[in-house]
């Protein structure tokens, strides 16, 4: 029996690949970093329901042990062939169909000069705030706790400047749940989230939402921070537009945290393929055909496509794996 490719070992990939067995079929995952997990290695708690990443993480990797579904790791793809996939240095894996699920980046906030990403302390993206809440270090450059933190909303998203015209769909939801995060680290801080629209798409979002101005004190407040800069106590002076009353505002905070967004993946420039304006993989129609691509053995799942949950990209995998198996059945 041929394999099926499955490009990429995040959720996505991972369940495509428990799919895949399931419909009797022999999966490898091609995946190019040195293990499974994509995004989900790096995040803490994940909203909406607060479950441990590595809980959901650990339960898929030992589902795929079980499964015993072949991996090769430190491997990238380089582009599709006729009949599967090209590797580096020229090598070819064959395969009777290809899933991409090669996810996304994360947008590099350092391209947003004005709010001093690496060039400032205690600016940090929601990423590094992951990290740092799984190693439970959430502190200032020099171990302080913070008395000011503020969130940006859209950073890297919705904004033509840097090229990201899409939302990133996720980050309204991540901001909302590490500012009630943070307000658990730190009870006494004055915490602010600025942002452009509030985009509460999600089951139970709305509710956290609320909850966070209820029940933890979060400020929200609609404008942009136009930039950041030092003060000479070493604090942070952020300047922005309360849009609802019409006033500029300047405001000094000892933590800047960029809700950073979904980038498309650079891997999607090997396949290819055709993209959307801000370069994700465009499926075939946005109904039936969501996990599909223009070519009849080649299929999407998950983040490459466009911003997605990890449930919803989850729920692709599967889409993706059962659209493989009726294309094999059709052949025969
Ligand atoms: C800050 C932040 C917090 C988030 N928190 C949550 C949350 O709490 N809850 C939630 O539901 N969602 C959350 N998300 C969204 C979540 O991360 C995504 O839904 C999920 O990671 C998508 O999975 P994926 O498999 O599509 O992509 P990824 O997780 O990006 O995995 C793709 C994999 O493909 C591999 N790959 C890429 N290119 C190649 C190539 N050419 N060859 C081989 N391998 C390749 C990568 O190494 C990676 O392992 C968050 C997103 C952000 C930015
Ligand atoms: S989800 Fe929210 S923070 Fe993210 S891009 Fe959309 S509006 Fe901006």
């Amino acid at each position: 029996m041929k394999k099926i490719i499955v490009v990429g070992g995040g959720p996505a990939g991972m369940q495509a690949a428990l799919s895949l067995v399931a419909e009797g079929l022999k999966p490898v995952i091609v995946e190019r970093s040195g293990a499974l997990g994509g995004k989900l290695r790096d995040w803490h708690n994940l909203f909406p329901s607060m479950t441990p990443a590595h809980e959901v993480l650990e339960g898929m990797t030992k589902q795929m042990e079980n499964a015993g579904v072949e991996v090769m790791l430190h491997t990238e793809v380089e582009g599709l062939t006729d009949g599967g996939v090209l590797l580096m240095e020229g090598k070819k894996l064959e395969g009777e169909a290809v899933i991409v699920a090669s996810g996304f980046d994360i947008f590099d906030a350092r391209l947003k000069e004005e709010y001093g990403y690496h060039i400032y302390d205690n600016v940090f993206t929601t990423v590094d705030v992951e990290r740092m809440l799984n190693k439970g270090e959430v502190a200032l450059h020099d171990g302080s706790a913070p008395h000011g933190i503020a969130f940006v909303h859209c950073v890297g998203s919705r904004d033509e400047k840097v090229n990201q015209k899409h939302c990133s769909k996720v980050c309204c939801i991540t901001g909302v749940k590490q500012a009630m995060e943070m307000r658990q680290l730190f009870p006494d801080a004055e915490i602010y989230n600025f942002y452009m629209d509030i985009r509460m798409f999600g089951p139970g979002y709305e509710e956290l939402y609320q909850s966070a101005q209820q029940d933890f004190g979060v400020n929200f407040i609609r404008g942009r921070v136009s930039e950041a800069s030092p003060t000479i106590d070493g604090r942070l002076q952020i300047k922005a537009e309360d849009t609802l009353v019409g006033r500029p505002l300047k405001m000094t905070v000892d933590m800047l945290v960029l809700i950073v967004g979904m980038k498309a993946s650079s891997s999607n420039e090997k396949y290819a393929l055709p993209l959307s304006s801000s370069g994700f993989l465009t499926p075939r129609d946005l109904f039936s055909g969501a996990v599909s691509s223009d070519l009849p053995n080649v299929f999407y799942a998950g983040t490459a496509t466009a911003p997605k949950t990890i449930g919803e990209s989850i729920c692709e995998g599967s889409m993706a794996a059962e659209k493989v198996s009726e294309y094999l059945k059709s052949r025969k």
